[in-house]
């Protein structure tokens, strides 16, 4: 099977991605011009044909998505390219924008048209401030070139987009905690319902998309091949970017055909580990991701193949930890990284992420009870069932995980 595909990355490198003109001559905006003559329904239709799952990390259907956006009826829709991409290992999105920020804003315009709505907004993490000139450069040449603004190809449609940047917080690539940032108040969760799809951003109805989801829009509209439904499984269809860090020796961002393995991604793409050294865990889908032993090295990398193995797709990242760490060493880090992410708002998470950190750390020196573990299966199971939203959900997921498949490390001595 071939490891590497250009379905998505297929501009990558194949022009000045702060020259509109440079992106047009190599087909820009010929999906755009497309969709402005197609309903909306009939184009969250072939989305929906593609089976996109949307690549924020949850997997909603995407075509399923837009279907919902179009059937609100409001005259003031919005939508929201989620680029605050914050978990750890996971920078796909990054490279998506740095070498193709027009095929991005393409996309973005597309899923306006599709779900009528007027207005877009990039948030994009503080972290990446250094790609806001090229963002800021897109936005100025489409409107040039009467991509954005009123009366967009002579359709009456109107439509702009708006460039925000978060302050830090790991928190804000949650849905409403990023339309409290750009509103202008402190990034914290609200309460749902309602959910943003009805009363979102300025409460308005709010349709978010992460920005591998949005860059894959223009290739399956112009995909009347099904190339795109050619590659995968049964089940998880098409091409997925991953992103590959730790200590590989050659870390980056691969754009892969579901059903490569994870040996191959790890080994063949991402060079194998430094020094030949053993892994000693892997984290699938960033910090809020479970974690594998090594038994999981010839799963192929699917939606289903990795539920199966007991961990997931996530935010598409793989991070390979080698024998120099211990597994609760890694712990100890990940517990540290949600009680300081944390906001503070709900109980659960706040005080569980605290806990979970302090019992850790007995573990870790050898110290720890029955009770402790006890007591550690308990408060992960309730940060998961009554926290507020899905970083108390989640932030447990890697202990969850270890336990199962380290058992050996939680032996009281
Ligand atoms: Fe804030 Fe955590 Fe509660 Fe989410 S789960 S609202 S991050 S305290």
């Amino acid at each position: 099977m071939t490891k590497t595909v250009a379905f998505m990355t297929r501009n990558f490198g194949k022009y000045d991605p702060m020259s509109i003109g440079a992106y047009m001559r190599i087909g820009g905006f010929h999906a755009l011009k497309k969709a402005v003559n197609m309903e909306g329904e009939a184009i969250a239709a072939i989305i929906a044909a593609a089976e996109v799952k949307g690549r924020g990390g949850a997997g909603y259907d995407m075509g399923r998505k837009w279907s919902q956006a179009k059937a609100v009826i409001d005259d003031n829709k919005v939508v929201v390219c989620n680029a605050d991409e914050g978990e750890p290992c996971t920078f796909k999105d990054r490279t998506l924008i740095e070498h193709d920020p027009f095929n991005l804003i393409e996309g973005m315009i597309i899923a306006g048209y599709t779900v009528d709505a007027e207005n877009g907004y990039i948030y994009l993490r503080e972290e990446y401030s250094h790609l806001r000139p090229l963002l800021l450069n897109a936005i100025k040449q489409a409107r040039v070139y009467g991509f954005l603004g009123k009366n967009i190809l002579g359709k009456g449609f109107n439509f702009d987009i708006h460039l925000y940047s978060g302050a830090g917080a790991y928190v804000c690539g949650e849905g409403t905690a990023l339309v409290e940032s750009i509103e202008g108040k402190s990034g914290r969760p609200r309460m749902k319902p309602p959910f943003i799809k009805q009363c979102g951003l300025y409460n308005l109805p709010t349709c978010v998309n992460n920005v591998e989801s949005l860059s894959l829009v223009t290739g399956i509209l112009l995909d009347d091949q099904n190339v795109y439904q050619s590659y995968g499984t049964e089940k998880s269809k098409g091409t997925k970017l991953v992103s590959v860090g730790g200590n590989v020796n050659c870390p980056g961002v691969f754009e892969i055909p579901f059903g490569v393995t994870v040996r191959e991604l790890i080994y063949d793409l991402a060079g194998g580990i430094q020094g030949n050294r053993a892994i000693r865990l892997i984290q699938f889908g960033g910090a809020s991701g479970k974690i594998a032993s090594t038994d999981i090295l010839d799963t192929p990398y699917t939606y289903e193949a990795l539920q199966k193995a007991g961990v997931g797709v996530g935010s598409g990242a793989i991070l390979v930890v080698d024998e120099r760490t211990t597994v609760m060493e890694f712990l100890v880090a990940t517990q540290e990284f949600f009680s300081h992410e944390s906001c503070g708002q709900c109980t659960p998470c706040r005080e569980g992420n605290r806990h979970m950190r302090i019992l850790l750390d007995k573990v870790a020196q050898g110290t720890h009870t029955e009770s402790d573990v006890t007591s550690m299966k308990k408060i992960a199971k309730l940060m998961a069932m009554s926290s507020m939203c899905g970083l108390g959900e989640t932030a447990q997921s890697a202990f969850v995980s270890a336990i199962e498949v380290f058992p050996e490390c939680f032996i009281v001595k």
